[in-house]
């Protein structure tokens, strides 16, 4: 457990910075056009297909417009037969950093999961609309997009006065690529450490490239938390906040003084794990940055806690930042 010593007064709360939304609506969307498609999980065999997407938004007012962290939409051709029509926008969190791919901010990403199921009615075959759309896409292709969307999940205006922990699960993981990248690129000495959930090992995503961003910089920490496999040692597999949870000194170095921001981007119903950790790790005054708790849900038995109790009994604080979906 780290140090339980009392927030000095001094920790500045995190200033965010002032971000452009909505400078292009989906009712007026501009043309992008694709530059990079390419599978993005640790191995062809993963068990679910996600794809780094990169698009050239150049001579666009997109062009220069999003922080890290920032999502944006694209419209999808065709007609939603549910409702005669056009598909409704559907939002992609930012892969890249605020100067983009290319550094100018013309060549924006995300990361993409196909979504594939089979239909909850009838068990004909469910394909979502814009990812499979997106994933499907070659160089050269045009995307309606718009956007920046998100005006909360960002990294702060002063980034040195600050440690980060990033929690991700699956597609999660696309902000934080954007937000490490820009905390290294922008020379942050401060401790980042980011813990990236997957069920398979093979599912891990950019898992190279925060190996070799994590070899380059001593101050960024990278851990995986493999659900559906036994680890090296044999031992159980591991959700992300019970990884957070095992490594929590080394992970968070600064929680207890109030330095740490926490970030959880991914499947909706993480953050009740990383809640629970955080509960039972720090004493009352130290939790209180990150999160109140009432004494209805402190009561319940924190096995039992559930993404709908956490709604209702837990209020984050302004050193949390959440984007699940
Ligand atoms: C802020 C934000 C950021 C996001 N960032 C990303 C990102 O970076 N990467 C990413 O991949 N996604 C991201 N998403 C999710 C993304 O917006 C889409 O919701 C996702 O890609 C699915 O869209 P789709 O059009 O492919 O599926 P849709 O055609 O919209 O289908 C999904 C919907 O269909 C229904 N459905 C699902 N399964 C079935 C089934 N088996 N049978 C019947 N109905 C079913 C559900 O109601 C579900 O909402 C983000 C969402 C938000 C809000």
């Amino acid at each position: 457990m780290p140090s339980t010593a009392p927030i000095p007064e001094a920790m500045p709360a995190p200033a965010l910075p002032e971000v452009r939304m909505n400078v292009v609506r989906p009712a007026a969307p501009v043309i992008g056009r694709v530059v990079r498609n390419e599978i993005c999980t640790a191995s062809r065999k993963a068990a679910g297909f996600v794809r780094h997407i990169e698009f050239d938004v150049s001579g666009t007012p997109l062009a220069g417009a999003f922080r890290a962290g920032q999502a944006f939409g694209v419209l999808p051709p065709g007609v939603d037969p549910k409702t005669g029509k056009p598909h409704a926008v559907r939002l992609y969190s930012l892969a890249c950093p605020t100067g983009g791919e290319d550094g100018a901010g013309a060549v924006i990403s995300t990361t993409v999961k196909r979504t594939i199921d089979e239909h909850w009615d009838d068990q004909s075959l469910f394909l979502g609309v814009a990812s499979n759309y997106l994933c499907d896409l070659c160089e050269g292709d045009e995307v309606r997009l718009s956007g920046p969307n998100g005006k909360r999940f960002l990294l702060p205006e002063n980034h040195a006065d600050h440690e980060y922990l990033f929690l991700a699960t699956g597609t999660g993981i696309a902000p934080f690529r954007g937000m490490v990248r820009e905390l290294l690129g922008r020379g942050c000495d401060r401790p980042i450490t980011l813990i990236m959930g997957s069920p398979y090992r093979t599912d891990l995503l950019y898992h190279e490239e925060f190996r070799s961003l994590e070899a380059d910089h001593a101050n960024f920490t990278y851990l995986t938390a493999i659900s559906r496999e036994r680890d090296d040692n044999g031992g159980p597999g591991l959700y992300a906040h019970e990884r957070l949870a095992m490594t929590l000194e080394r992970a968070a170095p600064g929680l207890a003084e109030g330095k740490t921001l926490v970030y959880i981007c991914g499947i909706a119903g993480m953050e009740a794990g990383v809640a629970r950790v955080l509960t039972e790790a720090l004493p009352a005054e130290a939790l209180a940055p990150y999160l109140t708790i009432t004494d209805d849900a402190l009561r319940a038995d924190p096995d039992a806690w559930t993404r709908e109790g956490v709604r209702r009994g837990v209020r984050f604080g302004e050193r949390v930042f959440i984007e699940v979906y």
